[in-house]
């Protein structure tokens, strides 16, 4: 079985969550999943190892599960994105639209050092809003997005057109 099967057969979907016409794609069934976890993690090593990454962002919260594993694999730095107001030292911070309102993302302004190549994870990219904004927090520290790994795609809302203004290497190892 495929790496992109294994995690198809695994991750529950849960329809109406948080609201209503929203399918929701549930992790927690492949953290369950002792082997298949580990798997995930090598599946993005073998993708990206050729890669010359100096640092790994994970975006909060479920960007911090594989992230850190990725981040600990590939033998360098990690760097949480979090929601305004959770991070206690000097932050930089980026607004973007949500659907409904605004979001306001920040990371510490000492997490990465300047020319770092920084690698932007999440577990799954939808519009790619966040992750972009993942992407302006890095630029503002004067580092390069050098690209991204999710484990889902959802490939009909063309998250990925926005990523490619900051790096065509996008790695998603389930595309729906
Ligand atoms: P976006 O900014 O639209 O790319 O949304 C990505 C963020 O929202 C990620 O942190 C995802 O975890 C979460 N997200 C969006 N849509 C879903 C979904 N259908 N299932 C699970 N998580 C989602």
């Amino acid at each position: 079985m495929t790496i992109s099967e294994a995690i198809d057969n695994t991750i529950r979907e849960v329809p109406d969550f948080p609201k209503k016409g929203i399918m929701f794609k549930d992790i927690t069934p492949i953290l369950k999943d002792v082997d298949l976890s580990k798997q995930i993690t090598e599946a993005f090593v073998s993708e990206l190892g050729s890669m010359e990454i100096d640092a790994v962002v994970g975006i909060e919260s479920r960007g911090f599960l594989f992230g850190m594993a990725l981040a600990h694999s590939l033998g360098v730095p990690f760097c949480m994105v979090r929601k305004k107001g959770k991070l206690p030292g000097d932050t930089i911070e980026h607004a973007y639209d949500l659907e409904y309102g605004q979001a306001i993302i920040e990371m510490h302004k000492d997490a990465l050092e300047k020319d770092w190549n920084v690698l932007v994870h999440d577990d799954l990219l939808a519009t790619g809003g966040t992750a972009c904004a993942a992407a302006e927090l890095i630029n503002k520290l004067e580092a390069n997005v050098i690209g991204f790994a999710f484990l889902v795609e959802l490939s009909f809302l063309k998250g990925k057109d926005r990523l490619e203004n900051y790096s065509n290497n996008i790695v998603s190892l389930k595309t729906y």
